[in-house]
């Protein structure tokens, strides 16, 4: 869309400098949005891409009106935002369809909540069922659906508002690629033929091929704090053709985009303990080491032709290059991912010293690994209960997120052998020598410290 001849008219959307943060249990502040500059204009639809827990949806909800920011500004059409906007729709991932109310019930919630009359309710939620491809389906409860049709109840739901702009939170990632992309078309199909009074779309996605089938504009999102970090605009008619090298080309720009940050693309970053290590194991990364090393790629490789050889969804690929990242195996530049020398020798070496390299790595740019073997190296018993780091974590992390980056520690300390973790004590301990002669170690005894809940112990 032509957005600078617009430069006059009203925004839908008008976010300015927007900050919000939450308090942690601990009473701490963490700002999880900062710095947010984003407007959404007539006639466009933007995606928005980043990594889980980077505040997408916490953005949306504000922007909804359903939570509210604490600095900056937010306007909808021109008007400040003071609670929900009635001309705002939202679209979740997770379809939140009431099981006891049938289609045409659960299309009439929210019409019903306006107050308007029972024959208004019914033609308008007949004509939004009918829209979405639902025709048929009224008298069924949402048991009876496959997840693709329940959400196109979830759209039902939106559309029977007759909304002015729609706001979808990753509506189309719980679904098989095949479901999606028919949803997806048909969306696209009600919006280019304006068949929906709506005006403007706002998707949030974690698919680089979602958001460059369907939108005008890209966004890259950052995180701690999330801010817009970047912006592509796709001046490609729709439907596209995503084989084409014109829809390549932007994929590749995109992906490139999501690997690099900033100055940390050149090479190992100044990380803090509270870095959100990536959700994946050492085998993954190892195992994408050998892919990225063997042919065709031969060290370096074209990360959509990466995702296309490894068959990993996007969200699953960018845990592991920011993984390799961070451990300074690999690189990212220009759309692409090549090994470092460090990378080569981990490749080119045996098993047992493959886990001494990883651990050398691991020690040289992890502060969270080199901080926990410091503690286990200055405590007699060599031992530090879990809920130790848990805490300090809790600076800068939530409660969740910190156990979430602990246990991405402790396995990658566990395979680094580096240091160890006992389950059934919560304790994390230097890894024993081989004179060791059993499990259960006189520490369990020692009673100094709690037992805590094991982030990823066996028992529910
Ligand atoms: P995304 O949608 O990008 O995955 P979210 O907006 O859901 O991210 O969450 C961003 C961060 O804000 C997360 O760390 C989450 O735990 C935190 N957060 C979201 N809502 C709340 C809340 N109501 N209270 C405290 N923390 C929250
Ligand atoms: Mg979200």
């Amino acid at each position: 869309m032509n957005t600078s001849a617009l430069a006059s008219t009203t925004y839908l959307l008008d976010l300015a400098n927007v900050k919000k943060s939450f308090r942690t249990p601990d009473r701490k502040e963490r700002t999880v949005l900062e710095g947010v500059d984003f407007r959404l204009a007539e006639g466009e639809i933007v995606a928005l891409l980043g990594k889980s827990g980077s505040g997408k949806s916490t953005l949306l909800r504000i922007m909804a009106g359903l939570t509210r920011a604490n600095g900056g500004q937010v306007l909808y059409r021109g008007e400040e935002m003071t609670g929900p906007a009635r001309g705002i729709s939202m679209v979740f991932q997770s379809f939140a369809l009431f099981p006891w109310l049938t289609v045409q019930e659960n299309v009439e919630l929210g019409l019903e909540a306006l107050g308007v009359d029972a024959i208004e309710r019914e033609e308008r939620a007949q004509d939004a069922i009918e829209m979405i491809g639902l025709g048929g389906f009224e008298s069924a409860y949402p048991k009876e659906l496959s997840g693709g049709m329940r959400q196109r109840v979830g759209f039902a739901r939106a559309l029977v508002m007759r909304p002015d702009v729609m706001l979808l939170d990753e509506p189309f990632s719980a679904l098989d690629v095949l479901t999606s992309e028919t949803l997806r078309a048909d969306l696209l199909e009600l919006w280019d033929e304006r068949r929906i009074p709506t005006k403007g779309i706002l998707l949030v996605s974690h698919n680089i091929e979602e958001a460059v089938s369907m939108a005008d504009r890209v966004l890259v999102f950052s995180s701690d704090p999330g801010r817009v970090r970047a912006e592509i605009p796709i001046n490609l008619p729709r439907p596209r053709d995503t084989e084409s090298a014109a829809f390549r080309q932007i994929v590749d720009e995109v992906y490139g985009l999501m690997t690099s940050h900033g100055r940390q693309a050149a090479g190992i970053d100044q990380l803090t303990i509270g870095y959100r290590l990536p959700a994946t194991t050492p085998s993954k990364l190892v195992e994408m080491l050998e892919t990225i090393a063997d042919q065709p790629f031969d060290g370096r490789a074209d990360l959509p032709a990466l995702a296309e050889v490894t068959e990993l969804p996007d969200d699953a690929l960018f845990h592991i290059y920011d993984g390799l990242r961070v451990l300074g195996f690999a690189r990212l530049a220009e759309g692409d991912i090549f090994l470092t020398p460090g990378g080569r020798a981990l490749v080119d070496a045996e098993n047992d010293h493959r886990k001494a390299i990883f651990a050398e790595h691991l020690l040289q740019t992890i502060p969270l690994a080199t901080h926990i073997k410091r503690v286990l190296d200055e405590r007699p018993k060599h031992n530090a209960p879990e809920e130790r780091f848990l805490q300090e974590l809790q600076d800068y992390l939530t409660g969740d997120e910190a156990e979430r980056v602990l246990e991405v520690m402790v396995d990658w300390g566990r395979y680094a052998e580096v240091f160890d973790y006992d389950y059934n004590s919560g304790m994390l301990h230097l890894p024993e020598d081989d004179e060791d002669d059993g499990d259960d170690d006189s520490m369990e005894r020692s009673g100094d410290d709690g037992h805590v809940q094991g982030a990823d112990s066996p028992s529910p």
